[in-house]
């Protein structure tokens, strides 16, 4: 293993990643391929290291949000597929043909400007079914079907897809998992329309995380795993299926145990005021590296086994715990993210304290922490 700081670092568990992707691979059924979604540096694992696992396990597909992604990716894995999913400007269209990059395609327009810089770009059109965010927009799958043939009709431009996302596919709630069902039969009743009348697209997909949890089709040919991949929830409180472990823990050490009297204050603002003798154990870990200051005074850690409740505002660069019942010591290992003991706290549990998701908390880890890779 690397050398590395002891301070605070990110432990990401390859053997944990290999035993969810099986889980999806069943999930998935075997009509469906995974497309490991590996946008914002493996929504913080670090693209490099995941990459390569995913191929070991034997993941084909990759998606990303941007060029500058993709064109990591590429170097980790040399004949993945690789999509992108977000907007790549027309101008570089040659690098996107150069690198065997597949662009995600969401108008005429853009597909025109695409090819008037380079002839030979190769693309999955997104079709808007209801998220409201990027794509072609249709009241009908006939019409979404002759704009698509009109973009497959284009000369340089090689239409190997359509795709969609789901918006609310994380939900059980009765009108949502409509909206979602209706989503579905759009993108599949466009792409029969254009099967009726002879074209035939490789692929079809709009599986994602939440709905391979709650869902199953076997006609989308790609499930774009992303979060339950890094062992997630897509949405609480609807839990993850059994077996999904998290990838990332998130670990820290003691820096410094004192014990303060009672009125004695603690951290920026005098937020925490001790109201009997306490000992405090300083943590060296703050919002610097992406353990957001909401959490102040909310959140536990472990140590030794044990939560540790955080006192005051969280520091840029440090933290400080409660740590009466704890005998800490300088040196020890303090547990942000992950398991010590009988202990657990996941990504989920800190973001649901500030109103936010997993995905935020794992992605917001920021480059200061070194990730670690181990089995
Ligand atoms: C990010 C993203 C995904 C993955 O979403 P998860 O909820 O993490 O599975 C899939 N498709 C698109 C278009 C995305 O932007």
């Amino acid at each position: 293993m690397k050398q590395y700081l002891k301070r605070a670092w990110a432990e990401i568990s390859l053997s944990g990643l290999q035993s969810n992707i099986s889980l999806i691979k069943k999930l998935a059924g075997a009509s469906t391929n995974i497309m490991a979604v590996v946008k914002a540096d493996a929504y913080g694992h670090g693209e490099g290291e995941i990459c390569h696992c995913l191929e070991k396990s034997g993941v084909k597909y990759f998606a990303v949000s941007n060029l500058d992604e993709a064109l990591q990716v590429r170097g980790f894995c040399p004949s993945g597929e690789i999509l992108i999913l977000g907007y790549t400007p027309p101008e570089y269209a040659e690098q996107l043909a150069e690198n065997n990059i597949i662009q995600g395609v969401i108008s005429r327009e853009y597909a025109l400007e695409l090819v008037k810089n380079h002839k030979n770009v190769r693309c999955h059109i997104k079709i808007d079914t209801g998220m409201g965010r990027i794509g072609l927009k249709y009241d009908t799958p006939q019409e979404c079907a002759e704009e698509i043939k009109n973009i497959i009709s284009i000369d340089g431009l090689s239409v190997e897809g359509i795709y969609t996302h789901f918006a609310v596919a994380d939900s059980d709630e009765a009108n949502n998992i409509k909206y979602t069902d209706n989503q579905e039969k759009f993108i599949l009743d466009t792409y029969d329309i254009l099967e009726s009348q002879n074209i035939y697209l490789e692929h079809v997909h709009f599986m994602n995380s939440a709905a391979l949890c709650y869902r199953t089709n076997p006609r989308s040919t790609l499930a774009r795993a992303g979060i339950i991949m890094y062992g997630l929830c897509p949405n609480y409180p609807l839990a993850i299926p059994n077996g999904f472990k998290p990838v990332m823990s998130l670990k820290a050490v003691v820096s410094h145990v004192k014990t303060v009297k009672k009125g004695d204050c603690i951290s920026y603002g005098r937020t925490f005021v001790a109201d009997h003798e306490m000992k405090i154990a300083t943590v060296t870990i703050g919002y610097a590296d992406g353990y957001s200051r909401l959490l102040s005074s909310k959140a536990d850690v472990l140590l030794h086994g044990k939560r540790c409740r955080i006192t005051g505002r969280i520091c840029m660069d440090q933290l400080m715990i409660d740590v009466t019942d704890n005998n800490a010591k300088e040196g020890d290992i303090v547990t942000l993210i992950g398991t010590d003991g009988n202990e657990t706290i996941t990504a989920d549990e800190l973001a649901s304290l500030y109103n936010t998701i997993g995905y935020e908390v794992v992605c917001g880890i920021s480059k200061r922490v070194p990730r670690v890779y181990i089995e």
